[in-house]
């Protein structure tokens, strides 16, 4: 899966770090970092944190083909 996170709306809240630790990280107080092609294991905890982000930050891709079965 892939997500993007638009990191000029991010305010650091850490709504997302708390629910999905391994695929968000805080460096500093507002400097957000992330895997944007998480695992699919991961995807209950990312669509948690990106339903919990208060500024709806998050972007899950559903284009990816993951769920289509496409293979690019
Ligand atoms: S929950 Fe949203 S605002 Fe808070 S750190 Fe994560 S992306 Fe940024």
């Amino acid at each position: 899966m892939r997500i993007v996170v638009d990191l000029n709306r991010c305010q650091g809240y850490a709504q997302c770090v708390y629910l999905a630790h391994e695929v968000f990280r805080l460096n500093g107080q507002e400097a957000l970092t992330y895997e944007p092609n998480p695992d699919d294991a991961r995807r209950l905890q990312v669509e948690r944190a990106a339903a919990a982000c208060p500024v709806q930050a998050i972007v899950i891709d559903r284009l990816d083909g993951e769920e289509r079965g496409e293979t690019s």
